[in-house]
């Protein structure tokens, strides 16, 4: 159906000691399935070289140090050895080292590793689950697809716009401060910067952009400060500012930025993303919407969303069991990801429902579009037994902009459609 040969988004090629990890094998593949990736095992270097040709760019690459040291017994120096068995890996990758506790405690060894691609690294033992869940956080922390936004109150110190932008984050300026929450609220920045000589008049600013019920809890307002005065610090930490950060120069400033702008933005991926999907959920979903149909108001465009959701779901996971109801939702969602054009968001809501928003939405080519994929969908045959098939339907509800304004209001109105099209006898879309 689609052209992906895994149901899984990434892999993780591990060479690892076949008495150590390989017995869990099965036992950690079926945790990583849960956060959308696989594990391959090798326990040669060489056929563990030559899988890597067939990787992706986001794929991860994990060393046991135990197999290494396996080809090497009775050497005395034992880091300096490692240091040649480690030079047939390619230097185009880097590299999660799983090492003994013993190892780990070397500063040398530790060293001679980060100089040798070194991503990561990890001591021994640790559970599956541990392991599964930092390497999951290491695919988020390289998967920051999304622009970082920085709000920047102020009009003497100038922030390096292009670093920032090479970094994929965009610096807006604003210089009123009395409408400075409002612009938080629309544009929804990662962090607001305000420079100290902004502060006199404007002592309150940081309370009133963060007592708004709306604004995103995760918001950090800075207090970039351009001398070294203590009373002006303390004055700024007591009117609710976050940080204080010193300004020195513009390239300190703006590379501290970039620092904790990377970092926040990990975090919300990680709280942003379905984990058995690898789709947007709702907190990640509800966001970007807002961001689109800020867009949308400025360039004066139409948007639509759906509510999918899966036919009579319960029967199938009563009657073939909840494993099989989740890989009939990761189906879907593969199946819904082949629509996905640039601007196109697609989340899964709960369960087995899923959001979509389509950007510059003409109403008569998105019901075309979305009666394509139930029809689609419909058309898959899944095997609940040898030789046996069975297909599933999918409802939707639809809404557009700008007839309903907000996201909420969006949700709302296609949740109302999605009513209708289950009460109307299912296997349809409605409006
Ligand atoms: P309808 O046609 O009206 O949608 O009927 P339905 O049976 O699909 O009803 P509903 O959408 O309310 O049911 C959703 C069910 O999905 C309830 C819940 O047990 C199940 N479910 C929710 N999340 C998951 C999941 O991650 N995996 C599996 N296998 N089942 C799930
Ligand atoms: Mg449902
Ligand atoms: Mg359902």
């Amino acid at each position: 159906m689609s052209q992906n040969h895994s149901l899984y988004r990434n892999s993780v090629y591990m060479l690892a000691e076949r008495f150590f990890i390989q017995d869990e094998g099965e036992l950690l593949k079926s945790h990583a399935h849960k956060y959308n990736f696989d594990i391959l095992f090798y326990s040669k270097m060489e056929s563990y070289i030559f899988a890597m040709h067939g990787a992706n760019d986001d794929d991860l690459f994990v060393v046991d140090l135990d197999v290494l040291h396996n080809h090497q017994a009775g050497q005395k120096d034992k880091s300096m050895f490692l240091r040649d068995l480690l030079k047939p890996l390619p230097e185009n990758h880097q590299y999660i080292y799983l090492e003994t506790e013993k190892q780990s405690s070397r500063y040398l060894l530790q060293k001679m590793l980060l100089d040798t691609n070194c991503l990561a690294y990890a001591e021994k033992p640790f559970s599956s689950e541990d392991l599964i869940d930092n390497l999951f956080n290491l695919f988020a922390q390289r998967k920051r697809d999304d622009l970082g936004k920085v709000l920047f109150l102020g009009d003497s110190i100038q922030l390096n716009v292009v670093t920032f932008a090479e970094h994929n984050i965009s610096v807006k300026h604003h210089t009123n401060f009395q409408t400075l929450h409002t612009e938080v609220k629309r544009w929804l920045p990662d962090v607001v910067v305000i420079e100290s000589a902004m502060f006199a008049g404007a002592e309150s600013i940081a309370e009133i952009v963060q007592k708004n019920i709306a604004t995103d809890p995760s918001l950090e307002i800075i207090f970039l400060q351009t001398d070294n005065d203590a009373a002006l610090s303390e004055s700024a930490i007591k009117a609710g500012f976050d940080v204080i950060m010193l300004h020195q120069n513009n390239e300190i400033s703006t590379a501290q930025l970039i620092n904790r702008i990377n970092k926040i933005r990990t975090n919300k991926n990680l709280i942003s993303k379905d984990r058995a999907t690898g789709l947007l959920n709702k907190i990640g979903y509800k966001k970007r919407a807002q961001e689109r149909i800020y867009e949308a108001e400025k360039v004066d465009i139409s948007l639509a969303v759906v509510i999918f959701d899966i036919d009579k779901f319960k029967t199938i996971n009563d009657t073939w069991g909840h494993h099989f109801g989740d890989i009939v939702i990761k189906r879907l969602s593969m199946f819904l990801g082949q629509f996905l054009e640039e601007k196109t968001l697609l989340s899964r809501f709960g369960g087995e429902e899923f959001v979509m928003l389509f950007w510059n939405a003409d109403h008569d080519q998105v019901i075309a579009k979305l009666n394509e994929m139930r029809v689609g969908f419909n058309a898959i045959e899944f095997e609940i037994a040898p030789g046996q098939f069975k297909q599933f339907s999918i409802s939707g509800g639809v809404s557009f902009y700008p007839q309903c304004k907000t996201e909420n209001a969006l949700f709302l109105q296609a949740d109302a459609a999605l009513y209708k099209a289950k009460t109307g006898g299912r296997n349809q879309i409605c409006e």
